[in-house]
């Protein structure tokens, strides 16, 4: 089979099966198995596919017609122009996390330039580790600490921490529980959100293949941002800030929280389809 037939078929297959973009996906299945960027592909079209690569495109295209998001075939995402080792186990990073990140280094920059000394970051429920290593590799002097309670997701993450360098602590357990009681000036979270009745309502990529564990943030979505909000001024130097990932509709009621435990300069970011996207509260110097 050529290039181009692979392109048209595969393309077919995915779109006969409800597949959002199914011309993209076939593609980005192609490159992966071909080992090659997008112009190679548009400038090849009649190459032929060995027999090996023929079969093994069309077993990606299968796992996709199955909805198997094509970030679990290829076992990678970026995010923050790194590249991440993905499986079933992490959340997929997504673009809008990077938002999160952004704030966060905006604020550290502010910070290093009037201090001069070591800014501590936690990143709580890191999954994949996508925010606390973008942070770390993007501003090498900070001292960045990652958990989660999923043991298969600190895998993932020390497998990126391995493959991107980066010279970050990682440790196991339920929100604080592995962190050693000192304190940070950062604490960072993308914690699961959805309320759990409305995951079972996502789209059959994220249903049926993300971690229920990343997902499900109990009853009205909202208790892992209780429960860190309260246990956070223990962790945090004073006038340290806490940024949270939100889903939408959860500005309010995260503000409050915030405000509730203590926070104040509550700010609140939208991303880049104006959505309420990430919230961000500074602790009280006492
Ligand atoms: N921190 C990871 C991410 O943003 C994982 C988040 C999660 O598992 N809820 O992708």
């Amino acid at each position: 089979m050529r290039i181009q037939e692979a392109l048209q078929k595969g393309s077919l297959e995915l779109k006969h099966c409800g597949i959002e973009n199914p011309g993209l996906d076939a593609r980005y299945l192609l490159e992966w198995i071909l080992e090659c960027n997008h112009s190679y592909v548009l400038l090849h079209p009649e190459q032929e596919l060995s027999v090996n690569q023929e079969h093994r495109y069309q077993e990606a295209i299968e796992k996709r017609t199955k909805h198997l998001p094509v970030q679990y075939i290829i076992g990678e995402q970026e995010f923050m122009g790194y590249t991440f080792h993905v499986d079933e186990n992490v959340l997929i990073p997504r673009q809008d996390t990077e938002i999160l990140v952004e704030e966060a280094l905006k604020r550290m920059d502010a910070e290093s330039s009037d201090e001069g000394r070591k800014i501590t970051v936690l990143d709580l429920c890191c999954g994949s580790g996508c925010i606390g290593i973008s942070i770390k590799k993007l501003r090498p002097e900070t001292d960045v600490t990652l958990t989660d309670i999923s043991e298969a997701a600190i895998r993932v993450a020390e497998k990126n921490a391995g493959s991107l360098q980066a010279d970050v602590k990682i440790c196991q357990g339920d929100l604080f529980e592995g962190v050693q009681e000192k304190k940070y000036r950062f604490l960072l979270s993308n914690p699961p959100y959805i309320p759990s009745r409305v995951v079972d309502t996502l789209m059959p990529e994220v249903r049926e293949y993300e971690p229920r564990l990343a997902l499900d943030g109990a009853g009205d979505g909202l208790v892992f941002y209780r429960r860190i909000a309260k246990e956070a001024p223990k962790f945090l130097e004073d006038e340290g800030y806490v940024l949270f990932e939100i889903g939408f509709d959860q500005a309010e009621d995260v503000r409050k929280i915030l405000v509730d435990a203590g926070f104040e300069q509550i700010q609140v970011r939208q991303d880049y389809a104006g959505l309420d996207r990430v919230v961000i509260g500074r602790k009280t110097a006492e």
